[in-house]
């Protein structure tokens, strides 16, 4: 750790398949209950033997509840469904049919994918809502994570699980911009217990900016040992100020979306510290690509970079042929991959001073070791 998941939400990173996957370094996916009930469905899933069968993928995969995407439906249009103290009923726009997600649903649903993390559903609010709205949040997610939870128990025993192969449950921090809320969050989630937990609620501000503050003291209310995942936060900026404060997992569409809208990740020559302008946006749509012979980074080892000419990327670009949107997803992907690698440099190195000499010496028996 750190590690970036991409998102795969329906079911595949668009464009690349497993292989491709592991070729750009990804250890972990990112999936999500609310679009797979959908399509394919919780039936196909099953009978496709879970989503690693279903994917080809044997890495870890974690399942998000569909809080969020549930809450910013029903938030965007009431139409769209319901939310009550039982859970969430809606009708995606264009469906003839009507959904429900409970928190024990949630649960069986993960797990009856196959997930390696289960996400309790929790209730997601905007960082704007009043503070009335961000404490009901707070009170709901706590009761909805407890009945998560025995639900989760009771489907790994009734499946015969043992302590050592059933997947880890993670619960959802919310409280908004509160500090207080915050704090009756997470301490009362973590008197239920649960082996990891997500930054909830959106991680931005109006003007797009991190909300570092509240960011950062959510991360200090769960102790070191016990992993955290910030939801949706993948803007590279993003991710490494996260990564700084402690948090351990990431996952965004953004970086396979940009791709496939022509704006790549590029690294700025010696820039390895990760600060100052250390990354740049190319839009390769842009003219000037036209005969650029050089491959999009020349640091870069991934299969676009190592073949190809953004003279060629930008033709295929224009002609939004099937081979752009592997190849520049392939390379923001790795682009990622590296900057965790730089991440878990960093952070490696931190512990090390922070232990002192221990620290060293057990690095360097870890190396011996190794
Ligand atoms: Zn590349």
């Amino acid at each position: 750790m750190p590690a970036f998941l991409p998102d795969a939400t329906q079911g595949v990173v668009r464009s690349l398949d497993a292989g491709d996957l592991r070729a750009c370094g990804i250890e972990a996916l990112q999936t999500n209950v609310f679009h797979l009930m959908q399509k394919p469905g919780s039936a196909v899933i099953k009978a496709l033997g879970g989503l690693h069968r279903m994917m080809g993928w044997d890495g870890p995969i974690v399942t998000d509840s569909g809080g969020f995407q549930v809450y910013s439906l029903i938030h965007q249009n009431p139409k769209f469904g319901a939310l009550t103290e039982r859970g969430m009923l809606f009708r995606p726009e264009g469906s003839q049919r009507r959904f429900q997600l409970t928190p024990e649903k949630s649960v069986q649903l993960q797990v009856d994918y196959g997930a390696d993390v289960v996400i309790c559903l929790d209730d997601c609010t905007h960082v704007d809502a009043p503070r009335e709205a961000q404490e009901a949040s707070v009170v709901r997610t706590l009761a909805w994570a407890r009945r998560g939870k025995a639900e989760f128990q009771h489907q790994v025993q009734q499946r015969g699980i043992g302590p050592e192969e059933r997947p880890k449950l993670f619960a959802v921090v919310q409280g908004g911009g509160h500090r207080d809320l915050r704090q009756r969050c997470a301490q009362g989630l973590l008197e239920v217990g649960f082996d990891g937990f997500g930054l909830g609620g959106w991680p931005l501000d109006s003007q797009g900016q991190l909300l570092l503050d509240i960011i950062a003291y959510t991360r200090e209310l769960v102790p070191r040992e016990l992993p955290m995942h910030a939801l949706g936060v993948g803007q590279p900026d993003n991710v490494v100020a996260c990564a700084r404060l402690g948090y351990d997992l990431f996952d965004s569409t953004m970086p396979t979306r940009d791709a496939r809208h022509g704006r790549l990740y590029v690294l700025n020559a010696g820039s390895d510290k990760l600060s100052d302008d250390w990354y740049s946006y190319l839009y390769i749509g842009d003219d000037k690509h036209i005969r650029a012979r050089e491959p999009l980074e020349l640091g870069c080892d991934c299969a676009c970079c190592a073949q190809y000419s953004r003279a060629y990327l930008h033709h295929l670009y224009k002609l939004k042929d099937s081979l752009y949107f592997r190849l520049a997803t392939l390379h923001n992907l790795r682009f990622m991959t590296r900057l965790m690698a730089g991440l878990q440099k960093e952070d490696i190195t931190r512990r090390h001073r922070e232990h002192g000499d221990e620290g060293q010496e057990r690095g360097q028996k870890e190396q011996r070791d190794s």
